[in-house]
């Protein structure tokens, strides 16, 4: 549907189009809920303390590219990389099983383009908690990558490879967690450290919409949300985020913690990135 239908139709017939598109994809539903139902095979496996480390290991890495990889560079380019790390932020980034870099990205960027308005793929303002939170994922709608938004790095060979093949790290990963910790190794450190992955991010396109405190006015519902933060590596603080996106940190007072940021100024210590952008300080202090 285009913008111009939007603008034509009659809120009623507008609502039905919208009603019709917003489907469940029953096939793409299948491996997502079996990746729910791989993680009750703990009850087989058992649980360790090495499991559990693996798991939160795991986690914590992953949240780490993507946010740092796909939200940060690929979405909003909030810092600069060589071409080299650029492809290990994107290859990283993979591991998590969320698709692509550019499909994300390109997601990613309508999401800020439409805010909380039609034509944003996750608001619960326009279709509730579930459809923000995983319903966009399962549709047919959202299926292929956006490439006219993504226009800056889809110039890049190897990251379309990799838009293509973005499955090939993530089996890796599972592959790997089974050889460290065996089938114990593989529900903890992929299949549970996965799904709350997942539920962690979407809680961001969800949650971080719904629950929390808003500083800065903007003309979407994003909040502020400490607890949202903690779990995300700093994409809880989404309130400053929809004010400032072209910001690498998304904490913008030192007691909003936003491990992705801290990590990212080590990184840039080493060299590996640079040119980390920083919010201005009269918008930060835009107060409501
Ligand atoms: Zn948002
Ligand atoms: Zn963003």
């Amino acid at each position: 549907m285009t913008n111009s239908n939007v603008a034509l139709s009659s809120p009623s017939t507008t609502a039905e189009v919208i009603k019709k598109q917003r489907r469940y994809h029953p096939l793409k539903s299948i491996p997502f809920a079996l990746m729910h139902l791989a993680c009750f095979a703990t009850l087989l496996t058992g649980v360790s303390l090495k499991a559990i480390i693996l798991c939160v290991s795991m986690y914590a890495i992953r949240m780490f590219f993507l946010t740092a990889g796909y939200h940060r560079y690929f979405s909003h380019r909030t810092f600069n990389t060589s071409r080299f790390f650029q492809f290990i932020l994107a290859l990283m980034g993979c591991t998590a099983v969320q698709k692509g870099p550019l499909w994300w990205a390109s997601h990613h960027r309508r999401h800020h383009k439409f805010t909380d308005q039609e034509g944003d793929a996750h608001s619960p303002r326009i279709d509730g908690f579930w459809w923000s939170h995983i319903g966009w994922v399962l549709s047919t709608e959202y299926e292929s990558t956006d490439w006219e938004a993504m226009k800056d790095f889809a110039r890049f060979p190897e990251l379309r490879w990799l838009n293509s093949w973005h499955i090939v790290p993530g089996v890796a990963v599972a592959v790997l967690c089974y050889f460290i910790g065996g089938w114990q190794g593989l529900i903890w450190g992929f299949f549970i450290s996965t799904v709350v992955l997942y539920h962690a991010t979407f809680s961001v396109n969800s949650l971080a919409h719904m629950w929390g405190k808003r500083r800065y006015p903007t003309a979407d519902d994003s909040r502020n949300n400490w607890f949202i933060a903690l779990f995300t590596g700093g994409e809880g603080w989404h309130n400053n985020h929809h004010h400032y996106m072209a910001s690498v940190k998304q904490g913008f007072f030192w007691w909003e913690v936003d491990f992705s940021y801290y990590a990212l100024r080590v990184m840039s210590w080493l060299r590996l990135v640079r040119d980390l952008r920083m919010p201005p300080r009269r918008l930060i202090l835009v107060q409501r």
